[in-house]
C-alpha cells in the first residue's frame, strides 16, 4: 500500500456453464463441497493458477497467486508433497504461491491442520488466514501456526469510511496483527477513502473492487500495463 505496487492476484473460480451462463462460486461450491469434488476442483484451480503465474514469471513479472484451500485439504497430510511436485514441475519457487485458509478450517482439526501448514511452509509457500474476524480462532494460536498474513474480512472493510465501529475493528486488527509479526491485507476495498484510511493505518496490502474487479487471466496483462503506466488512483500521492 505504501508504493502502489501490484504484488499478486487471488485466483477465484467461476463456471462458464453451457446453458446457465456464468455461474458464481456460491451457485455451485456448496454442491461441489457436498459431493466430494472439492479436492479435484481445487487441484484444477491450482494447476490453472500456477500455469498462469509461470507465464508472468517468464515475462519477468514475479507476481504471486493466492489459491483458497478447503477443509478437505487441510486434513490431507499428502497435500504438501502434491503441491511441491506441481511447483517443481513448473520450475517455480514456493514464494510464487500463497494459500488461503479460514479460521474455521484451522480450528476444525488444529493438530492436523498445523502439520499440513508446516509442510506447506517448508516449501516456501505463503500462508494466509482468509476472512479474518468472522471465525473464533485466537490470534495467539494463529501466530503459533506460523501463518504470514491475515486477510481482514470484507464485511469490516467495505463500509470502513462510513462506519466508525468497523473503522475501530479494522484499525485495531492491523495494530494487533503487526504486533504479532503478521502482514495485514484488507479485503473488499471499494472506495478511495477506505484505501486512504488503510494506508494511514499502515495496512500492508489491499484488494477489492476499487483496485480491480475480478478479471479473466488473459485480461491481467492489459490491466497491469495500464496500472504501470500510472493510469491508476492506487499509487499514493507524493507527500
Ligand atoms: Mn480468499
Amino acid at each position: 500500500m505504501q508504493t502502489g505496487a501490484v504484488v499478486g492476484f487471488e485466483a477465484l473460480v467461476r463456471w462458464q456453464h453451457p446453458t446457465l451462463g456464468l455461474l458464481m462460486p456460491d451457485q455451485f461450491l456448496p454442491v461441489v463441497e457436498n459431493t466430494g469434488l472439492i479436492g479435484p476442483l481445487t487441484l484444477e484451480v491450482l494447476d490453472l493458477a500456477l500455469h498462469t503465474v509461470r507465464g508472468w514469471w517468464d515475462e519477468g513479472r514475479e507476481l504471486t497467486v493466492a489459491v483458497n484451500l478447503s477443509a478437505r485439504h487441510l486434513t490431507d497430510l499428502g497435500l504438501p508433497a502434491q503441491i511441491g511436485a506441481r511447483l517443481h514441475a513448473l520450475g517455480l519457487p514456493g514464494r510464487a504461491l500463497d494459500l488461503e485458509v479460514t479460521e474455521t478450517l484451522i480450528m476444525t482439526d488444529p493438530a492436523r491442520a498445523g502439520a499440513v501448514l508446516a509442510g506447506l511452509r517448508a516449501l516456501g509457500i505463503g500462508l494466509a488466514v482468509d476472512d479474518f474476524g468472522t471465525g473464533y480462532s485466537s490470534l495467539a494460536y494463529l501466530r503459533r501456526l506460523n501463518v504470514d498474513e491475515l486477510k481482514i474480512d470484507k464485511s469490516f472493510v467495505m463500509r470502513l469510511s462510513q462506519d466508525d465501529e468497523d473503522a475501530v475493528i479494522v484499525r485495531s486488527t492491523i495494530e494487533l496483527g503487526h504486533n504479532l509479526g503478521l502482514r495485514l491485507v484488507a479485503e473488499g476495498v471499494e472506495d478511495q477513502d477506505s484505501l486512504d484510511l488503510l494506508r494511514t493505518w499502515n495496512c500492508d496490502r489491499a484488494q477489492g473492487y476499487f483496485i480491480s474487479r475480478p478479471l479473466s487471466a488473459e485480461r491481467v496483462r492489459p490491466w497491469l500495463d495500464d496500472h504501470e503506466r500510472g493510469r491508476s488512483s492506487l499509487v499514493p500521492a507524493p507527500r
